[in-house]
């Protein structure tokens, strides 16, 4: 398949994206692009990008935006063709806005947003089993605490935004890898087959609500 192809993955800490995204970028010939792994590596070589980013990542909140969006832009001008998997980014209205002007520039736009749900108890187990085999210095508990309410603060609103934009799709991120994996592979075999067929916009056929890991929308 040629042609630009933007596939968001969205979720809480814990919810399987970055695995996910390995899986579904390979089958479909994109080019996985994950923020939090280009952070590491500027971390890992010493950059001064990465050396301001390393206290802001260990305490669970977030990079600058303007950080974030030129590491994105620069990926995008290296790899016209904008066939992505993005994974862990937007994370903030400000970056979705740029994501969407970034894209309008390449005459593209959102193929799908996303968003992977999976209940509280099921994340912090995985986010606990992640810590226990990656040793990655931003998952301990209280890290992860804070990870979990910088996503519901300032990253969840983007699913409203994304549904507005009639782009967002939910899927069930409960089960194994692979069950998972193919709940997202027929969700975007379904887009690609409405959009060639022309006859749907890729939104929902049905749009019940759906609750995000067990939390309603906003923070008391
Ligand atoms: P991740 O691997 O996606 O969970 O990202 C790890 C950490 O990198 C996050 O907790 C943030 O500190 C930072 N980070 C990754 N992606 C972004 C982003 N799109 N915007 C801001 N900070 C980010």
């Amino acid at each position: 398949m040629t042609g630009h192809e933007i596939v968001l993955l969205m979720g809480p800490p814990g919810a399987g994206k970055g695995t996910q995204a390995a899986r579904l970028a390979a089958e479909r010939g994109l080019a996985k692009l994950s923020t939090g792994d280009m952070l590491r590596d500027h971390v890992a070589r010493g950059t001064d990008l990465g050396n301001r980013a390393k206290a802001i990542m260990d305490s669970g909140e977030l990079v600058p935006d303007d950080v974030i969006v030129g590491m994105v832009r620069a990926t995008f001008e290296s790899k016209p063709d904008l066939r992505f998997l993005l994974d862990g980014f937007p994370r903030t209205p400000g970056q979705a806005a740029a994501l969407d002007a970034l894209l309008a520039e390449h005459g593209a736009s959102i193929t799908a947003a996303i968003a992977l749900a999976v209940v509280d108890d099921e994340l912090v187990r995985r986010l606990v089993l992640r810590s226990e085999e990656e040793g990655r210095s931003d998952d301990g508990e209280e890290i992860v605490r804070t990870r979990m309410e910088v996503y519901r603060r300032q990253t969840q609103p983007l699913l409203d935004y994304y549904d507005g934009q009639g782009t967002l799709r939910r899927v069930d991120g409960s089960g194994d890898v692979e069950t998972v994996t193919a709940r997202l592979r027929n969700v975007l075999e379904e887009i690609e087959a409405s959009s060639t067929d022309g006859r749907d916009d890729g939104r929902d056929d049905h749009d019940e609500p759906q609750v995000l890991h067990g939390a309603s929308k906003g923070h008391p």
